[in-house]
C-alpha cells in the first residue's frame, strides 16, 4: 500500500468549484499506431538533435544561475520566425513565451479573467480552453457552432456583443474539428469583443487561411495570437508555447507568470530547434497532403470526414464511439474519442501508419 493512499480526493479541503471534475487525460497507450494528440508523426532530423544537445550542454555549464527570468533571446527568435511566416513586423517585446501554449493560455485567464469575469467559447473546441478557466475561476460562456461545426462569425459576434466576455477564445484551426474561419471574418468578432480575444493558432502552419497575427495592428488592445511548437515544429516533448501581441498585453502577462517559468535548457533547446525550422516545417506540406488523402479514403470508405484544415481529421459516424474507439485500439491504433457524439478524431500520421489506420478503419463496427 503506498503511503497516504487511504486518504481519498473527497476527503480534501478541495475548491467547492473543483469537485466532481476531471482532469484532462488523453489515454497515453502503448500501442503500434498511435494517432491521437496531433503531434508531428516524423521525429526531429539528427542535425537539430545534435544542436539540442550541444545548447543543452553549453546551458547545462550555468544551471546553478537561474535562467533569464525574461526569455529575450528565445523571443527575439520567435519574433524573427513569427515575421517571415505571417509578413507582420514583430520585435521580442511582441512576443512572450511559456512551457506549452496551455501555460500561456493559463497565464491570460489569470491576468485577463479570474473571479468575476468570464471567457467565452465556440464548441465544440479545445477543452482546455474551459479547463484552464475553471482552475483560474473563470466563469465558461460555451456558445455552439454551427450543426456541421463551421462558426457563424456574424451570430458570434452578436453573442459576444450580448454578453460581454472579458475574454473571447477564437480556435483556427479549431481542435476537433478542423476547420479554419476564414480570415475576412475575424474582424467581426474583434470589433465586438469588449475584452481580449485570443486566437489560438496551435495549428496555423497547416491552416490555409493567414494568421490573425496580421490585424495586430488594427486591435492592439485586444488581440492575442497564441501559438505552440508542439505541432508543426515536431517539439511537443520540448513544451514551448508563445504568443504574439501589444506589449502592454505582454507587460500584463508578466504580472502572473511564475519567476524563472522557462529553464534554461527549455530556452537553449527551443532556440537551437528554432534554428532548424525550415527542416522541420517541410515536414508541413507532406501532412497536409496525407490529411487530403486520409479523408478521401475515409470518404471512399463510407464515413463523413469534417473538412479540416489542421493535421487531423474529425470523422463519424459512429452509433457508439466510445465502443468502436476501444475497437480501434483493440487492434493497435489510438485515436481519440472527444466526446462529440457519433464522430472519432484522427490526428495524420506517416503514410504507413496512414495506412495502418485506414486498413483497421474497414473493420470497425459502427
Ligand atoms: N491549443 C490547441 C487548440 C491545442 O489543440 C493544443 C494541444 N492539443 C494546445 C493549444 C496546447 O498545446 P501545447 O501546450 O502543447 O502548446
Amino acid at each position: 500500500m503506498t503511503l497516504g493512499e487511504d486518504v481519498t480526493l473527497d476527503a480534501l479541503p478541495l475548491r467547492e468549484d473543483l469537485r466532481g471534475r476531471s482532469p484532462y487525460g488523453a489515454p497515453q497507450l502503448d500501442v503500434a499506431v498511435r494517432l491521437n494528440t496531433n503531434e508531428n508523426p516524423y521525429p526531429p532530423p539528427v542535425e537539430l538533435v545534435e544542436d539540442v544537445q550541444a545548447a543543452v550542454r553549453a546551458a547545462a555549464e550555468s544551471l546553478h544561475r537561474y535562467p533569464d527570468r525574461d526569455a529575450t533571446e528565445l523571443r527575439r527568435d520567435l519574433a524573427d520566425y513569427l515575421t517571415v511566416a505571417t509578413r507582420v513586423l514583430l520585435d521580442e517585446r511582441n512576443l512572450w513565451a511559456a512551457n506549452g501554449s496551455n501555460e500561456i493560455l493559463q497565464q491570460i485567464l489569470q491576468a485577463f479573467g479570474g473571479p468575476g469575469r468570464s471567457a467565452l467559447g465556440f464548441e465544440p473546441s479545445y477543452s482546455m480552453h474551459p479547463i484552464i478557466a475553471a482552475g483560474t475561476r473563470t466563469d465558461w460562456v460555451p456558445t455552439p457552432r454551427r450543426d456541421d461545426f463551421s462558426l457563424d462569425t456574424e451570430a458570434a459576434a452578436a453573442i459576444v456583443a450580448r454578453r460581454q466576455p472579458d475574454v473571447v477564445f477564437v480556435t483556427s484551426p479549431n481542435n476537433p474539428t478542423g476547420g479554419s474561419i476564414p480570415f475576412g471574418e475575424l474582424g467581426a468578432v474583434l470589433e465586438a469583443a469588449p475584452g481580449i480575444v485570443v486566437v489560438d493558432e496551435a495549428y496555423a502552419e497547416f491552416s490555409s487561411q493567414p494568421s490573425a497575427v496580421s490585424l495586430l495592428e488594427s486591435f492592439p488592445e485586444k488581440l492575442i495570437v497564441s501559438r505552440t511548437m508542439s505541432k508543426a515544429f515536431a517539439f511537443a516533448g520540448g513544451r514551448l508555447g508563445y504568443l504574439a501581441a501589444a506589449p502592454a498585453i505582454v507587460d500584463a502577462l508578466q504580472l502572473v507568470r511564475l519567476p524563472y517559468h522557462l529553464s534554461s535548457l527549455t530556452q537553449a533547446a527551443a532556440r537551437a530547434a528554432l534554428r532548424h525550422a525550415d527542416a522541420t516545417l517541410a515536414s508541413v506540406a507532406k501532412l497536409a497532403a496525407e490529411r487530403d488523402r486520409v479523408a478521401e479514403s475515409l470518404l471512399g470508405l463510407g464515413f463523413t470526414p469534417v473538412p479540416s484544415d489542421a493535421n487531423f481529421i474529425l470523422f463519424g459516424r459512429f452509433a457508439d464511439a466510445q465502443a468502436s474507439w476501444q475497437s480501434y485500439v483493440d487492434k493497435g491504433v489510438l485515436i481519440r474519442d472527444v466526446g462529440i457524439p457519433g464522430h472519432l478524431r484522427v490526428t495524420v500520421g506517416t503514410p504507413e501508419e496512414n495506412d495502418a489506420f485506414l486498413e483497421v478503419s474497414k473493420e470497425i463496427p459502427r
